[in-house]
């Protein structure tokens, strides 16, 4: 027996408790651990995703990445690809088009930035993210899940069971933040609801791998859509070592079911496809999967926080969902170490929703194909990833002669959200532009912190 009574169950205590490894937890608990903070990060899987998901890995992840030290690292794991998608009739036919999918090329990106985007699958990030969270002193517990949250005000209450043994245990955190995913228990737990934004369709993603890249006439495309009869779907390069996923728009609602697509019908579809009719691919995972967006109501009640795709979750046009996973944790992260510290008072708190959700809502948006895509504007993904313009209490304009006016003449085009008279600070500048700026280091754009927040900073967020 475990426990007799809940009464009975000991309770541990850290600063933040955060439900989810994925990289929106990742990078929450590596901020927050940077800072010094107590930081428990628990996943219910008993490691990282094996699966590839995500390959799209911005300039602004990079940026962060880079100020933590582990581009390289990442990079160790990139792929050779070029930043567009290509039609085609099969992938090893010569592409008939090939249009830009809201990535910049790396010329465009060292315009704006000391960082290039990478392709890289969500399998290399995540560990070399965990190895980055242990070195700074982040604890983490694998196949330990969140079952209930309770915020008594003062703290949250959780309670977590641990997988292997089954044992309940409770920790009592000052924050909570929800890092776990589209079906968050934590958003459910602290009774915030989502809004669906809309669906495109089914799909099912088949990961196998393949003697594929030697046969293409060069380099792969990130996304490489075929459009053979009856195998019409798209190719991602998810490894440097001949790893892909095949995925294509299925119909369950007409009778179709997950257990027709065998071994040998995956086979037939990705010969048929990549024209390689003697191709032996070797079938690793077949996983139907939903291209939808939802919006969470709110990104916060009380102490809880949801950030990633808890609280926005995008379809994977555009190859924006990940990354902003991303960019949310790491300014959630920032503001509530700052607060826990001392250094503002708990008012910050309440700037990560206002400056966040719209981005979130944005991007499910464009990722659902409504809103200018890349296809209309090329710099709309360059814009919308380090161009972020943030509105909240705690910020207010500030012009100052030392800021860089942001535009990406390579490209003909201004950033979107640069008016020709508006200006966006780029990290190098900061130091220079004579009011604080924010210590997230890039992403407020021009934005200065305004002194009231400062004159709050003696309060603590634990209170
Ligand atoms: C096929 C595919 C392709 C994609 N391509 C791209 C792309 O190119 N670019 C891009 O930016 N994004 C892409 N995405 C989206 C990207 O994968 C997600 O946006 C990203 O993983 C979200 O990160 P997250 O940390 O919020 O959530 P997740 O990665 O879903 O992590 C949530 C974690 O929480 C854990 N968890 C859930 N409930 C509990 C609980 N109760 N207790 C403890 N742990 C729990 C889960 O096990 C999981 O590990 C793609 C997604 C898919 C499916």
């Amino acid at each position: 027996m475990h426990h007799h009574t809940r009464d009975l169950i000991a309770t541990k205590r850290c600063d933040v408790l955060v439900v989810g490894a994925g990289p929106a937890g990742l990078t929450a608990a590596i901020t927050l651990a940077r800072y010094g903070i107590d930081v428990l990060l628990i996943e219910k899987h008993r490691g990282t995703s094996p699966f590839p998901k995500a390959t799209g890995v911005s300039t602004r992840t990079m940026e962060l990445f880079r100020s933590w030290g582990i581009e390289q690292q990442i990079r160790a794991g990139s792929m050779r690809v070029r930043p567009v998608m290509t039609f085609a009739r099969t992938l090893l036919d010569e592409s008939v088009l090939a249009v830009p999918f809201g990535y910049p090329t790396d010329e465009q990106a060292l315009t704006q930035s000391p960082c290039t985007p990478c392709c890289c699958a969500q399998d290399h990030l995540e560990p070399v993210l965990l190895q980055h969270l242990y070195g700074v002193g982040g604890r983490v517990r694998f196949g330990v899940e969140l079952v209930d949250l309770v915020d008594t005000g003062d703290a949250v209450l959780a309670t977590i069971r641990d997988e292997t043994t089954a044992a309940v245990e409770r920790v009592e955190a000052a924050y909570v933040i929800g890092a776990d995913g589209p079906r968050s228990t934590v958003r459910a737990a602290a009774g915030i609801g989502i809004e669906d934004l809309g669906t495109i369709g089914d799909f099912v993603s088949v990961t196998f791998r393949a003697h594929l890249t030697h046969r293409l006439g060069g380099l792969p495309a990130a996304i490489n859509t075929v459009e053979m009869p009856g195998a019409e779907g798209v190719f991602v390069p998810t490894s440097r070592d001949d790893r892909w996923i095949y995925a294509r728009q299925w119909h369950p609602e007409t009778g179709g079911r997950i257990d027709d697509w065998t071994p040998q019908h995956c086979v037939a579809l990705i010969r048929a496809a990549s024209g390689a009719a003697d191709l032996l691919p070797d079938i690793l995972a077949v996983q139907p999967f939903v291209m939808g967006g939802h919006l969470a109501d709110s990104f916060a009640a009380g102490r809880t926080f949801l950030v990633g795709d808890a609280a926005h979750r995008t379809t994977p046009v555009g190859g924006t969902g990940m990354n902003t996973a991303i960019h949310a944790a790491h300014n959630l992260g920032w503001k509530l170490a700052w607060v826990l510290r001392g250094w503002a008072g708990v008012d910050l708190l309440g700037s990560y929703e206002q400056e966040r959700r719209p981005i979130g809502a944005s991007n499910v948006l464009r990722s659902l194909r409504r809103g200018p895509g890349p296809e209309q504007d090329p710099d709309a993904g360059l814009a919308g990833d380090i161009g972020v313009r943030y509105h909240s209490d705690v910020l207010h304009e500030v012009e100052t002669p030392t800021r860089q006016r942001v535009s990406s003449p390579e490209c003909g085009h201004h950033m979107p959200g640069c008016r020709p008279t508006a200006v966006a600070v780029r990290p190098w500048t900061c130091s220079t532009a004579g009011s604080r700026c924010s210590p997230d280091p890039t992403g407020t754009g021009g934005i200065a912190w305004s002194a009231r927040l400062r004159r709050r900073g003696s309060r603590s967020g634990r209170s």
